[in-house]
């Protein structure tokens, strides 16, 4: 039997953007098949091993037959580590929280509404035990490759607990802010290597909100710089819905 420690992925409501982005880090560091086995990942392979000892879960929690699953991977895992925004925060998925359900799944399923089981979207802490999350929309790959070998060692990975603007600063970025635009990189949880400032576009938040963000702030700044409040919520819940709801920051900005 192989002393290889067993891996799996496993999916949930989510683009599978971030399980595509382990392919392309696996093609770059196919060093790392030889350290682990992997028994179960639907993208790559038709195997469905059970016996497993880390788990990458890729997707939010959006309907209540997801609950069992999760929990049954928890139960079998002795890590599990959420991959990417919607598993980490809910992600894009959690949009919809701040809606009435009744109207989103209308508007999504139209007349077949009844067909479909659905509910608020949670990331996967909201159900089990996570032992580390690996941020971003989708995963950054060579940070995935840090975090596989940190655990493979044994060690806990640590994600940096300042803001984007740090790395943006340091690569002598011009702000956004300077140049007529507007970015989430103060209160978003640096990693990236600001990669989205760095080509000129905002920082949208996927990485998840830093400890202590202050919000308010930022609110007063983009205020100034020309958004009303609407383009703000728009802005701030693409990938913080369910971190804002959940540190209750809903103000009348509508968040
Ligand atoms: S975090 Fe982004 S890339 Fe990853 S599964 Fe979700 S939507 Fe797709
Ligand atoms: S562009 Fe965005 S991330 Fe960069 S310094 Fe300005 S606010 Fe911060
Ligand atoms: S700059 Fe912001 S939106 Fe872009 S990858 Fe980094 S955290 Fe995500």
């Amino acid at each position: 039997m192989s002393a290889r420690p067993k891996i799996a992925f496993f999916d949930f409501t989510s683009c599978e953007g971030c399980q595509l982005t382990v392919i392309d880090s696996l093609q770059n560091h196919p060093e790392l098949l030889e350290v682990v086995e992997i028994v179960q990942f639907r993208e790559a392979m038709s195997e469905k091993g059970q016996d497993y000892a880390i788990a990458f879960v890729e997707g939010s929690c959006s309907r209540a037959s997801d609950e069992a699953r999760l929990i049954a991977i928890r139960e079998q895992a002795d890590l599990v580590v959420a991959l990417g925004a919607c598993a980490h925060l809910g992600g894009v998925n959690a949009i919809r929280n701040s809606q009435e359900l009744s109207d989103v799944r209308k508007y999504v399923y139209q007349d077949k509404a009844e067909w479909y089981e659905t509910y608020p979207a949670r990331p996967i802490s909201a159900v089990v035990d996570v032992d580390f999350a690996i941020p971003g929309c989708p995963i950054d790959r060579d940070e995935f490759i840090r975090v596989v070998r940190q655990l493979l060692q044994g060690r806990t990975p640590q994600l940096p607990e300042y803001p984007v603007c740090v790395e943006c600063k340091l690569k002598e970025n011009v702000c956004l802010f300077l140049r007529g635009k507007t970015c989430l990189g103060p209160i978003t949880r640096a990693g990236c290597d600001a990669i989205c400032p760095s080509f000129g576009s905002a920082c949208e938040g996927c990485r998840g909100l830093i400890p202590q963000p202050n919000i308010p702030s930022l609110k007063e700044v983009l205020k100034e710089h020309g958004l009303s409040m609407e383009e703000t919520s728009a802005m701030m819940t693409l990938f913080l819905t369910y971190q804002m709801m959940d540190h209750e920051v809903v103000d009348d900005a509508g968040i």
